[in-house]
């Protein structure tokens, strides 16, 4: 690792791009590309526009950063509509880059060079960007920020206490049954409240993206969709075939799973705000705060990794992590790279359940993955597409098994069963979100109500089990407006299922060879995304998730786990 100055994220200046220097910027690259011949002339303009590239990421990054950690300062929110109104512009700039690369006279020589990934993802980028949606996509941002504002404002009352809609959300997992049916209904009461709201600002969205694809020439949102995930080396059908093996094989063992759930909890009917807790004692949550946790996880990742712990110890020394919840904090947790420094930032909302472990190890992951890539020049290669990056942050959640002693105490073992639990419950719920968007996309113009009947539909598909019981809205087919992806990172909620089978192909190669799961883990942070996702998953030994029979075999293995 390499020497790192003291640096304080809290006191990180960045600079704002003036959208003229930038351009000059590029009309100057432009140039150079007109009496480009040789591959070496080709290879210094990349390389240029790389580290042009980088300088901008830094800004994108802290400037998103910024606003979720706050999402009242105004300073920071005017940044981020700025930030979201240029975004485009330098978009259509990098673009027109892009085409003349991929058109290159010495295309097979650049990809040798650069390997041929990221020549397959710039031709895909292209196809999603025109200059006649750059208003379009400022408008979707805005629409995004939007919904992550109401999510931030909800205030919900609960015994004389004000919550956010994370902090309500530890409740779920409270032994006390009346309190668990309390706080769920006193939650969707708020999206109740809301429901003109968000079903108008999905309406809004849903409409624009339409729009955008007819204008690149696309039939539907779907193909711009899978366009803009990068998805380069699979389509559609693949996932469409992949959510049938859910349906075949994962539904039938969930349901017999949510029975024997019923039994040990004692219940004749599991009611969805009894579907969070697992046993009559409760959910393990962890055994101290918030500065007790870094410290276990500091001498967590001690035992695993040398590099691993040094990036940690960096990470908090320098104000890299925020994981405290607390008011005006946008919900959810994620991990940004904040290229200045060559160092992740990780966001997180803890709560005081086993969830904190869970996003914590979840997207230190992310960091530790982005930081072993920063070797590699390109930054196209510094994350690879998102199904990729979720094999790291799912992958890590077991790797650190082992040491759930340290947050659990005696109930390690119960985490790391409710852990394997909570992975099979998960598909179906992924693939869900994953097909209701695909009905959506179809079906652009539908009103509200039959947006809500498609999830009724979807729900009675995939999670047969559930019961809403008297909590009518989001009985009513809105359960899906909590769900974020699902507004503002449009076809992204397959990725999980498609990562965590992959993932649990790491637990299984763990359980039998602790060592040999933790080298191919580390090969594939280092690989960074130099290939896309199935040649990326063959190469560290994985079995693809389209495969016929992959996601079959590790369910059962896991299931055999569980009822070992
Ligand atoms: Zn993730």
């Amino acid at each position: 690792m390499a020497e790192i100055n003291q640096v304080d994220f809290d006191d990180l200046q960045v600079t704002e791009p003036e959208f003229e220097q930038v351009s000059e910027e590029y009309v100057e690259l432009n140039r150079r590309l007109d009496d480009a011949t040789a591959v070496a002339d080709w290879l210094a303009v990349v390389s240029d526009w790389n580290e042009l590239r980088r300088r901008l990421a830094h800004w994108h990054s802290v400037v998103g950063i910024r606003f979720s950690q706050d999402t009242r300062d105004d300073a920071a929110c005017e940044a981020l509509e700025r930030r979201d109104a240029l975004t485009p512009k330098l978009t259509e700039l990098a673009v027109e880059i892009m085409r003349r690369l991929v058109a290159s006279p010495v295309r097979s020589e650049l990809e040798k060079e650069l390997g041929d990934t990221a020549l397959l993802l710039w031709d895909c980028e292209i196809t999603t960007f025109d200059p006649a949606i750059k208003d379009d996509l400022v408008k979707e941002s805005e629409l995004d920020a939007k919904y992550t504002e109401l999510m931030a404002s909800a205030k919900l009352d609960y015994r004389g206490r004000e919550h956010t809609l994370s902090e309500i959300a530890k409740y779920a997992e409270d032994p006390d049954r009346d309190v668990r049916h309390e706080t769920a209904a006193i939650r969707w009461n708020w999206f109740l409240e809301q429901q003109d709201a968000l079903d108008g600002l999905f309406d809004e969205m849903v409409r624009l993206r339409h729009a955008m694809a007819e204008k690149l020439g696309f039939a539907t949102y779907t193909e711009l969709g899978y366009r803009r995930m990068q998805r380069i080396d699979y389509g559609p059908a693949d996932v469409d075939k992949f959510r049938a093996q859910v349906r075949e094989h994962v539904v039938p063992l969930c349901v017999e799973l949510c029975r024997q759930q019923a039994d040990r909890l004692g219940l004749d009917t599991l009611m969805q705000w009894d579907e969070a807790i697992h046993d009559p004692a409760g959910n393990p949550a962890p055994q101290g705060e918030h500065d007790w946790m870094l410290e276990r996880a500091q001498e967590m990742f001690a035992e695993m990794n040398d590099e691993m712990a040094e990036l940690f110890s960096t990470m908090r020394r320098s104000h890299l992590l925020d994981l405290k919840s607390r008011d005006g904090k946008a919900p959810g947790g994620y991990c940004s790279g904040v290229e200045s420094l060559r160092l992740p930032f990780i966001f997180a909302n803890f709560n005081g359940t086993k969830g904190d472990v869970e996003v914590f190890t979840h997207e230190m992951g992310h960091a530790f993955q982005w930081y072993s890539s920063q070797p590699i020049s390109l930054v196209d290669y510094h994350w690879p597409t998102c199904e990729s990056c979720e094999i790291h942050s799912m992958g890590l959640e077991y790797l650190t098994w082992p040491h759930m002693e340290k947050f659990f105490g005696a109930d390690a073992e119960r985490f790391r069963r409710l852990h394997l639990t909570g992975a099979i419950l998960f598909l179906p719920y992924g693939v869900a979100v994953d097909h209701f968007q695909h009905l959506i996309y179809a079906q652009p113009t539908a009103t509200p109500q039959q947006r809500a009947d498609m999830w009724r539909e979807m729900e009675e598909t995939y999670l047969p089990w559930r019961d809403w019981g008297d909590l009518t809205h989001p009985a009513s087919g809105r359960r899906w407006q909590a769900q974020p992806h699902i507004f503002g990172g449009p076809f992204y909620y397959i990725d999980y299922t498609l990562a965590l089978t992959c993932a649990l192909q790491l637990w299984e190669r763990a359980e039998e060879d602790r060592d040999a799961a933790m080298e191919t883990y580390l090969g594939l942070c280092r690989m960074g995304g130099r290939l896309p996702f199935r040649r990326l998953t063959a190469n560290a030994g994985l079995v693809s998730p389209f495969d016929d029979g992959c996601l079959e075999r590790v369910v059962t293995k896991a299931a055999s786990q569980l009822s070992s």
